[in-house]
């Protein structure tokens, strides 16, 4: 089958040789939209990425432009941009090949939306296990300043933006924002009670602003062709591309930039080569990340990949890692693994979360382990009922969702596996 041609907007540049180098980046026209940019007021740019209608593509889906516009004019306070490079969703590895290939189009990115927001500090906050990306990103940076693209007197401009890489220690709860500002701060990455919100009281209690990799490698094509053009791609209210992480059983995993909109169908089969052993042959899949609950092979077959669309059939677009799963997986036994993943990435503040997560957990492993008892699925949608919307961050509902939408979607699965000890697909 022929892959279509893709839509490269974030990934223009990775399949050239030393993408990630200046030279390389300057010929492709890098830099041009930053140069673009502070040659406009701070409020022309941010319109123009409200124009774009670009949501956060870390998994919470918060339109950008908006969120740039919370942060206050008035506020005596240093402002700061801070990128979550921290991509602890598992089955997750976009920003990955971002910050592998082209660092200095998240750089770009970042230099136009410090600008907007007036933010004259900046910093990149990459999960620990991305060793060898965080070098790339701190040469690029060195680079950057190097070509006068960072710094005093960018362009000659007279704006002035200091960016630096923050290593994490691989905590997944690093990724909620606020846990990665107090871990940026030096302290343990624990979630803050909100509000107060990041924009108002953020990194050292100035209006921050936070955005994940994939949305500030995205500015430069808004700030180049503009907001409209990048609304027209994509679908109503989710615009745009989105590079999906595909993996599971298919035939081509990898990272793809396509349209929003497009069919989970065609994501699949046209460009991940189809699921092992034919669509027939698929039992489910996760279209968001471990945490968004898993969707049938009947809700497969129709749903696209955009923010309402997943929604109405109960799952989430999330980060856009998608797992896709044939009839040879056992849905318990991928379930108790997320949950034990969850259990031991709680941070422990929150008890619904600290002692949720590991009752589910607990219970998953023993109907997996074929000691089941009556019961057990009953107390396990109890649990997650007094998880969610009860924690001070998401984790808890990351948690939750996937162990009640498995339960929800393959009732029968869990109750074979309660009442004879055993998998169902064996
Ligand atoms: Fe920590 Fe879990 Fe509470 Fe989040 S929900 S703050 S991870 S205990």
């Amino acid at each position: 089958m022929n892959q279509p041609t893709p839509i490269q907007i974030v990934f223009k540049n990775i399949h050239k040789a030393d993408s990630h180098t200046l030279e390389v980046y300057l010929q492709g026209d890098g830099y041009k939209s930053m140069a673009k940019a502070l040659h406009r007021t701070p409020e022309e740019v941010i319109s123009e990425v409200k124009a774009s209608g670009i949501r956060g593509r870390g998994g919470a889906g918060f339109p950008a432009g908006i969120k740039w516009s919370f942060i206050p004019k008035a506020s005596n306070k240093p402002k700061y941009l801070v990128c979550n490079a921290d991509e602890g969703e598992p089955g997750t590895c976009k920003d990955r090949d971002i910050l592998r290939f082209d660092p200095h189009l998240l750089i770009e990115g970042m230099v136009i939306a410090a600008y907007a927001v007036g933010a004259e500090r900046g910093y990149i906050y990459i999960r620990g296990e991305f060793f060898r990306e965080s070098q790339r990103v701190e040469k690029a940076i060195q680079d950057a300043y190097a070509g006068g693209y960072l710094g005093e007197n960018i362009l000659g401009t007279g704006v002035k933006f200091d960016l630096a890489v923050h290593l994490g220690a691989g905590a997944y709860v690093c990724g909620e924002e606020t846990g990665l500002l107090e871990s940026l701060e030096g302290k343990k990455g624990q979630p803050r009670v909100k509000p107060p919100f990041p924009a108002n009281v953020g990194l050292w209690g100035g209006p921050t602003v936070i955005n994940n990799v994939e949305t500030l490698a995205s500015i430069p094509a808004i700030i180049e062709k503009g907001g409209p053009w990048y609304a027209a791609l994509g679908v109503d209210k989710s615009t745009g591309t989105k590079i999906f992480s595909v993996s599971g059983q298919v035939n081509r995993p990898g990272n793809y930039e396509v349209e929003m909109g497009i069919s989970l169908r065609s994501l699949v089969e046209d460009y991940a080569g189809g699921v092992k052993g034919g669509w027939d042959n698929l039992k489910g899949v996760i279209p968001g990340g471990s945490s968004s609950p898993v969707l049938t092979r009947t809700a497969c077959e129709t749903v696209t990949m955009d923010y309402d669309n997943i929604a109405r059939a109960g799952s989430m677009l999330g980060s856009g890692a998608v797992i896709v799963m044939n009839k040879s997986v056992c849905l318990v036994r991928a379930i108790a693994r997320i949950s034990r993943f969850y259990r031991h990435e709680s941070c422990g503040q929150c008890t619904p979360c600290r002692e949720g997560t590991g009752w589910l957990a607990q219970i998953l492993t023993r109907i997996e382990a074929g000691k089941g008892r009556a019961g057990d699925i009953e107390l396990l949608e109890e649990l997650c009922g007094n998880i969610s919307g009860k924690t001070i961050c998401a984790l808890g509902d990351a948690a939750a969702m996937p162990v009640a939408g498995a339960i929800r979607a393959f009732r029968d699965e869990f109750v074979f596996h309660v009442e004879h000890g055993r998998c169902m697909v064996e």
